[in-house]
C-alpha cells in the first residue's frame, strides 16, 4: 500500500472548546490508484490531507492519535527535516486556489525551474528547459513563449495546470489534490480533471482527490471514501457507490448531483447542516439529518460495518439503505 491513514485524530482548540476535526478516520490508496475523499466542508477531508502532508498549522491543530503510513513508514514519527524531504520529493499537493499558492512576483517558468534547481541541483539552463517541457505536458499552449509570464497573466484553468505541473515536477509517488477544480467553470473543470487523471495514469502515481462534488469523481476515481463529522462513513469502489449507496449520507450526496437525464427535476438537498465539531451529536453524528434515523441511532455510535470485503458503511441500517 502506498498510503495508509489509520485511526487518525486531529483536534483544534477553539474558543468554543475542543473541535474534533478528524475523529478516527482512516483510508488507503495504492500506487496507480485514485481515491476520492468526499464530504461537505468541515467534514475533515482537508484536515486529514494536511496531516498526511505534514502542513497542519500547529497550534491550534493537534494530532492526538493515529498513523500515517507512507510506503510503510509512519510519517507522524519522522523528524521535521526528514518530513520535509518526503514532502518535497515523494508527495505533492494541489490546492483549489492557484493564485494564492503560486508566487505572484516570479514568472511561472522560474517557479517551475526552481523545483529542479533547489531539489535536484539542476543547472538554470536545464531547469528552464524542463519548465517548458512540463508546461507542454500539462498542455499549456505556446509554452515556450509563455514561460516568462506571471501567474496573473494566465486564466484560472491554465493556472491550475501550472499547479499540476509544479506537483508533477519531481515525479512524486503520491499527489493530493484538494478541490483542484472547484474554482473553475464546469467545462474547464472537466478538462483539468481529465488531464490530472491522464497524468496520474502516465506517471503511475497514487492520487487522493478531495472534493465536495460527487459529480466530478465518477470517471476518475477507483474508490470513494465519504467523510462526515471527522469520520469515514462509507468506503467503497466507485461503481458500487453509484449502483447503490450503503449509507444515507452517501445517498443524499448522490441525489444532490445534477443529472442530465433528469433535467427539470428539483434538485435534492440534504436537510440541515453538518454539526458543530465541538458538539457532535451522540450516537450516529448524522442522525439529526438522516431520513432513516430511529432510536438506536441517537444513542449507539455505528462502527464501520463490513458490507463486503472491499466495502464498509458506518450505518446501523446499511442493508436497508442498500436495498432502498
Ligand atoms: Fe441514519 Fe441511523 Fe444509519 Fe446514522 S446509523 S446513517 S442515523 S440510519
Ligand atoms: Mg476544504
Amino acid at each position: 500500500m502506498l498510503l495508509e491513514v489509520r485511526d487518525l485524530h486531529v483536534e483544534f482548540h477553539t474558543r468554543d472548546g475542543i473541535a474534533k476535526a478528524v475523529d478516527g478516520a482512516g483510508y488507503a490508496v495504492d500506487a496507480g490508484e485514485t481515491l476520492a475523499v468526499l464530504g461537505e466542508s468541515g467534514s475533515g477531508k482537508s484536515v486529514t490531507a494536511q496531516a498526511v502532508m505534514g502542513i497542519l498549522d500547529t497550534p491550534p491543530a493537534r494530532i492526538t492519535g493515529g498513523e500515517v503510513l507512507f510506503q510503510g513508514r509512519d510519517l507522524l514519527k519522522l523528524k521535521e527535516d526528514e518530513r520535509r524531504r518526503v514532502r518535497g520529493a515523494e508527495m505533492a499537493m494541489i490546492f483549489q486556489d492557484a493564485l494564492s499558492s503560486l508566487n505572484p512576483v516570479l514568472s511561472v517558468g522560474d517557479q517551475l525551474a526552481e523545483m529542479f534547481t533547489v531539489h535536484r541541483g539542476t543547472s538554470r539552463k536545464d531547469a528552464r528547459a524542463k519548465a517548458v517541457e512540463l508546461m507542454d505536458r500539462v498542455r499549456i499552449p505556446a509554452a515556450r513563449e509563455r514561460v516568462g509570464q506571471y501567474p496573473h497573466q494566465f486564466s484560472g484553468g491554465m493556472r491550475q495546470r501550472i499547479m499540476i505541473a509544479m506537483a508533477l515536477a519531481l515525479e512524486p509517488a503520491l499527489i493530493i489534490a484538494d478541490e483542484p477544480t472547484t474554482a473553475l467553470d464546469v467545462t474547464v473543470q472537466a478538462q483539468v480533471m481529465e488531464l490530472l487523471s491522464e497524468l496520474r495514469r502516465e506517471y503511475g502515481m497514487g492520487l487522493v482527490l478531495i472534493t465536495h462534488d460527487l459529480g466530478v469523481v465518477a470517471d476518475v476515481a477507483d474508490r470513494i471514501a465519504v467523510m462526515y463529522a471527522g469520520r469515514i462513513v462509507e468506503s467503497a469502489p466507485v461503481h458500487d457507490i453509484y449502483k447503490a449507496p450503503a449509507h444515507p449520507y452517501t445517498r443524499g450526496l448522490l441525489d444532490s448531483v445534477p443529472r442530465l437525464d433528469l433535467k427539470g427535476r428539483e434538485l435534492y438537498a440534504i436537510k440541515g447542516l453538518p454539526p458543530n465539531l465541538t458538539r457532535v451529536p451522540p450516537g450516529c453524528a448524522f442522525h439529526p439529518r438522516c431520513p432513516l434515523a430511529r432510536d438506536v441511532c441517537r444513542t449507539d455510535e455505528p462502527p464501520l460495518y463490513e458490507v463486503s470485503p472491499a466495502r464498509g458503511s458506518a450505518c446501523h441500517f446499511w442493508r436497508e439503505c442498500l436495498n432502498g
